[in-house]
């Protein structure tokens, strides 16, 4: 099982952290691509997806059952955090947890 199969069956990080990044990123912006109305203000200078500004965490992007079977819906046009946000890390093995799913590396071994 690859790790994009494995992110499409969990979506744990995009439940569990608050996705910040530099406000220039979203639409309203040259050169950015998160839609603006799916973002919040959360520093003069920095965005959060929204519903990851709060808890229980779910960024209003995410399609879907944690655990289960997700999606992004604006994969492309995605944010920089999400796409640095590395499968198999320890920041990605805490979601898991969070959600009582098995560390990555568990799981591609099995
Ligand atoms: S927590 Fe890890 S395995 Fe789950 S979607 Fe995020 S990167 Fe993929
Ligand atoms: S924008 Fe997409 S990848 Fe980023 S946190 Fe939201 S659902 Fe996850």
């Amino acid at each position: 099982m690859s790790s994009a199969d494995i992110c499409q069956a969990c979506g744990a990080c995009c439940a569990h952290y608050r996705v910040s990044f530099y406000w220039g990123e979203s639409d309203a912006h040259p050169g950015g691509s998160v839609p603006q109305r799916l973002t919040i203000p959360i520093t003069p200078y920095r965005s959060a997806m929204r519903g990851t500004e709060r808890t229980p965490v779910r960024c209003v992007a995410l399609d879907g059952e944690v655990g289960q079977h997700v999606g992004c819906t604006i994969y492309p046009q995605r944010s920089s955090t999400c796409r640095e946000f590395t499968a198999g890390t320890p920041e990605c093995d805490k979601a898991r947890g969070a959600y009582g799913l098995a560390p990555l590396a568990e799981l591609v071994a099995a």
